[in-house]
């Protein structure tokens, strides 16, 4: 499990800043998906881990579940 100092993220090579308080910095935590029932509409792919970044400052959690984002 990730659990290092805090680090910034760039997404589409855009500075991402939290949603609440617009900090830069975030710990990395994998998070589950669990989409039980998922399975009988063919959503399977949804029950993969997310990339979570949770807040150095605030502590809200942003989940990244493509690759669109980088650690920096
Ligand atoms: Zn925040």
């Amino acid at each position: 499990m990730a659990n290092q100092s805090a680090r910034g993220i760039h997404v589409l090579d855009k500075p991402f800043t939290c949603h609440v308080c617009g900090g830069a910095a975030f710990f990395q935590r994998e998070v589950k998906l669990q989409t039980t029932g998922m399975t009988f509409f063919d959503l399977d792919w949804l029950n993969r881990s997310a990339d979570g970044a949770v807040c150095a400052s605030c502590g809200y959690v942003h989940l990244f579940a493509g690759d669109a984002h980088a650690w920096r």
